[in-house]
């Protein structure tokens, strides 16, 4: 499929159109989503009527914005007005949002069509869709895998062409660790870049929207569509979007990058060489490559797993059967509360609501929420210091390259360390991008990652960029 980019160019040019764009996206999403479960819910009408408007647009010689006719997959935590949204949960089942979420509004004025909402994790929480309500997502590269999680299903409907771009949640890696083992571009802006109006939340001092594609530069204007302030959410950052896809091909010369010990640790050594390799070609093309050590990283897998279960808690706390989506009557309304959410949540979700109920009960919060809290501070000071002496950490995205279903659905914590990688970046809230670099075991996609301080995507995906072009092999 071709890229975003030259879609967008091509409609605007008037060499292709959205109603076409759109027939090749529909095509490819009908040749694999039984196979793959890929999208929840299709949006056949409201995609055609959206493209024909374009296209119509177009023909008046109107500007219809920098994803003139793109297709897009959209995760299904994010709200589009009267499209059923249900974050794979069986208690949001039925339910059509009222508002569309900013980033639907934006993609859409900037002239993309959305054609349906992909699987997740039931409510984000989970690093492979098989705790999904609706069935896993299969791996495109090889459909007896995971394709990584939360975001899975928009990271396969890139991988396997259904759309070129996707829009994507990462709370403790949901973009960067599907798009690792998928083998595409993925990134989490930093925290406040990109509104967070009308994403079903899950832990929101972490949560942040962000981009999927099979190229840097996709990316790079996803993104730069997406950001920007957002009057609708309190945490959004004053600054209007930063040019991102102008600065893609800046290159690393000069840069230091600190190629970081607690990044890579514990990875399978196809992953480590494959880093290993991320440093060569970022040292030949200008860059320095610092060898550094940031112990603080190794608290972060245990400080998310109290930060995001209490503030998932919370949030899930309105889904009450009066509301939402399902109900399950009983005799009074503590019981159809009850009986509701027994229904209504899977065992992921109900095993963080309890962690987070506990982590925030009265006697134990200093000594779980609080101390989370405090390693915290000194993840955000750690991130601090290393960016005084490099402009960007290098490390893997994930431990290995895609497993196979069910290897680690018996051991939460098994599943936890898929995100061993990612998670410090969330606790900081700053930015770090995925870029496919290589192949492993299966020949399945490795992905390595990139991390910088707060707004530094330009620098971000200039980087990517030179790994891109590098192509990864050994
Ligand atoms: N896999 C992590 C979790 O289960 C991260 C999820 C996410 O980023 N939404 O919480």
């Amino acid at each position: 499929m071709r890229s975003a980019v030259e879609i967008a160019r091509d409609v605007r040019g008037g060499q292709s159109s959205a109603e076409a764009e759109l027939a090749r996206s529909l095509a490819a999403i009908a040749a694999r989503n039984d196979e793959l479960n890929v999208f929840l819910h299709l949006d056949h009408q409201g995609a055609l009527e959206a493209a024909r408007r374009v296209d119509e647009r177009l023909a008046k010689g109107e500007d219809v914005g920098a994803l003139a006719g793109v297709p897009i997959a959209l995760k299904d935590n994010l709200c589009q007005i009267g499209v059923p949204t249900t974050a794979a949960s069986k208690i949001l089942s039925g339910w059509r949002p009222p508002y569309s979420a900013t980033v639907v509004e934006r993609v859409l004025a900037a002239g993309a069509i959305a054609v349906g909402k992909t699987n997740l994790d039931e409510f984000a929480m989970g690093s492979s869709t098989e705790n999904s309500a609706f069935g896993p997502t299969r791996n495109p590269h090889d459909p007896s895998r995971v394709p990584g999680g939360s975001s899975g299903g928009s990271a396969a409907a890139v991988a396997a062409d259904m759309t070129p771009i996707a829009l994507g949640s990462d709370t403790g890696g949901s973009i960067r660790q599907p798009a690792a083992l998928c083998g595409v571009v993925g990134m989490k802006p930093t925290y406040g870049l990109v509104s967070r109006y009308g994403l079903i939340a899950f832990a929101s001092s972490l949560d942040q929207i962000g981009p999927f594609a099979n190229n840097v530069s996709d990316a790079a204007l996803l993104l730069e569509v997406i950001a920007g302030h957002d009057p609708w959410d309190s945490t959004s950052l004053p600054e209007d979007s930063p040019s991102l896809l102008s600065h893609v091909d800046d290159g690393v010369a000069g840069k230091r990058i600190g190629l970081t010990r607690e990044l890579v640790d514990g990875a399978d050594d196809e992953v480590v060489a494959a880093v290993e390799r991320a440093a060569a070609v970022l040292r030949a093309a200008g860059a320095t490559i610092v060898e550094l050590s940031v112990p603080e990283f190794r608290l972060g897998l245990s400080a998310y797993y109290l930060i995001a279960p209490a503030e998932a808690s919370s949030n899930l706390a309105r889904y009450d059967g009066v509301r939402y989506g399902v109900r399950v009557d009983a005799e009074d309304v503590a019981a159809m509360n009850e009986a509701t959410r027994t229904a209504g949540f899977g065992a992921e979700v109900k095993r963080r609501i309890m962690l987070g109920t506990y982590a925030l009960s009265a006697g134990y919060y200093d000594a779980y929420y609080g101390q989370a809290l405090k390693v915290r501070t000194l993840m955000i000071d750690a991130f601090k210091r290393v960016y005084q002496d490099v402009d960007v950490l290098l490390g893997a995205t994930a431990p290995s390259v895609a497993f196979s279903f069910g290897a680690k659905t018996d051991n939460p914590l098994a599943m936890y360390l898929s995100d061993v990688f990612t998670i410090p970046t969330n606790l900081a809230g700053d930015p770090a991008i995925s870029v496919p670099f290589g192949r492993g075991e299966g020949d399945m996609p490795i992905g390595v990652q990139l991390l910088g301080p707060g707004r530094s995507e330009a620098e971000l995906f200039a980087a990517a960029r030179v790994l891109e072009v590098a192509g990864g092999a050994s």
